[in-house]
């Protein structure tokens, strides 16, 4: 292990959109804070497994890491066109919404602006408090590894948590964790994608899940040269559209935070409730026409390489044989439809999961401070909750949806978090200390 023997003001682990946002609220607020930002990958990237060709974002440009807090930013996509020299190309497309993969170029610029903020190959296993003489904690200690398993100490004042969501693996696959044939959908294009062009023959594939991934991962798989028979299987009985109408997509706007967190529990839950069809088990509309074209078409030629299994869910799933000596083992799928009726046994050399994501505190690096959190909600600052006597200040990006709204995981308040993070962060420890003892 090497320990650093400086202290760091602030340490943000992952360097995701979420992170470069508060990079950049620092700077541009010349911030006098030493902070540094720790991410596991090599380099940046965005969903790097999702960036499949043809697929756009769902986020106007406007919504980048900068603008709805300072137009005038340097690294606004509109710089990031400029200095690509694309400006008036994308402007004759008439789109609000560049692909993911321009996106995600974006993103690298702006990165690439910020590298002295961030050490890559860095993933942080643990956080772990550091007492002073007084027993009371003043600082955390913040281990990371680099690929080759070296780990280093780095001590920080205070911390800030951007570490997206973990893959969703329902409980149904739990013992086939780790198996070659069972892949979530942030695996998708390093794993599948040279399976499919590996393979001699056209592979039997299971996608599950009817949300935007599912949907795009189908649709991809559909296309792909290598003509894998894709079986789609979710539960509901119909894909259905997301909502992006305008006054329904006005709840991410930024003002929209406020009004969920004034809300009590019930009706924040409500209000969560009420809009879910905005991001969640929700494909975008034309994707869902394309998806409907194509089993059409199918029909039309009397072919049935691909099926849709809807109001489907997977009872079991087991290890099934090898198809060839060499080749890895299948997974054995029991279907049940959702209203009951006959089960069918199906065998598939892979099974994607477009199963989402858990955002769960306790399953984060914060497991390790548990006794020193006072609960798992942020306050108004996205700062959580600790006991009397722990000074370092916690701040949490895409972890307060059930009290912030359905924005917190996503891009479109970005900015103006970052910057009321980067105004946390700023503002006088002493003054945060009269803050809870008045509280208290
Ligand atoms: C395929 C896909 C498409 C999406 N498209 C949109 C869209 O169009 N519009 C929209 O608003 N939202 C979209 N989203 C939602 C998405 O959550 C946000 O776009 C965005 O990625 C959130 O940024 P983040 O930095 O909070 O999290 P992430 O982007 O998940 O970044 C977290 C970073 O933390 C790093 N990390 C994790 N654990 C550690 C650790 N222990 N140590 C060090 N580093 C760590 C990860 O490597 C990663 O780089 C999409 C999500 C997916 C999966």
């Amino acid at each position: 292990m090497t320990d650093q023997e400086k202290i760091h003001d602030v340490i943000g682990v992952g360097f995701g959109p979420s992170n470069l946002a508060l990079a950049i609220a620092l700077k541009e607020r010349n911030a006098a804070l030493d902070a540094i930002f720790l991410e596991a990958k090599d380099s940046f990237a965005w969903h790097p497994d999702m960036l499949l060709d043809n697929s756009d974002m769902q986020v106007s440009f406007i919504k980048d890491l900068v603008t709805l807090r300072n137009p005038a930013s340097p690294y606004s996509f509109l710089s990031y066109l400029h200095a690509k020299g694309r400006m008036e190309r994308f402007v004759n497309r008439k789109t609000f919404f560049p692909s993911r993969h321009e996106f995600n170029d974006y993103f690298t610029w702006a990165a690439a602006h910020h590298q002295d903020y961030c050490h890559y190959n860095q993933s942080v296993v643990r956080v772990a408090p550091v007492q002073g003489p007084n027993g009371a904690v003043e600082l955390l200690d913040v281990v990371s590894e680099d690929p080759a398993g070296v780990q280093t100490r780095r001590r920080t004042r205070d911390l800030v948590l951007a570490v997206g969501g973990r893959p969703n693996v329902p409980e149904v696959f739990s013992e086939l964790r780790g198996h070659p044939a069972v892949v979530h959908s942030s695996a998708y294009l390093s794993t599948v994608k040279p399976r499919l062009a590996a393979s001699g023959r056209p592979l039997k594939v299971a996608v599950i899940g009817s949300g935007q991934s599912g949907a795009e991962i189908f649709w991809d798989l559909a296309n792909d040269v290598a003509r894998p028979e894709v079986d789609f299987i979710f539960r509901s009985h119909a894909l259905k559209p997301s909502d992006d109408s305008p006054f329904v997509n006005e709840i991410f706007d930024a003002g929209f935070t406020s009004y969920v967190f004034n809300q009590p529990p019930q009706r924040r839950a409500a209000v969560l409730a009420e809009y879910a069809n905005t991001n969640y088990s929700v494909v975008d509309g034309d994707l869902i026409e394309q998806i409907y074209g194509l089993f059409y078409e199918q029909d039309v030629v009397g072919g049935n390489s691909h099926a849709l299994l809807r109001s489907t869910r997977v009872v079991a799933a087991e290890s099934g044989p090898a198809p060839e000596t060499g080749q890895h083992p299948q997974v054995e799928l029991l279907l049940a439809p959702v209203e009951g009726g006959e089960e069918l046994r199906c065998r598939y050399d892979l099974v994607i999961l477009a199963t989402g994501f858990r955002r769960r505190l306790g399953e984060t690096l914060l497991a390790g401070l548990e006794e020193f959190l006072t609960g798992v909600e942020t306050d108004r600052g996205y700062r959580i909750g600790t006991t009397a006597g722990f000074g370092p200040r916690i701040f949490l990006q895409g972890y307060s949806e059930n009290t912030h709204g359905l924005s917190d995981t996503l891009l479109s308040v970005l900015p103006v978090r970052a910057d009321e993070i980067a105004s946390g962060l700023m503002s006088p420890r002493d003054k945060d200390r009269q803050l809870l003892t008045a509280a208290e």
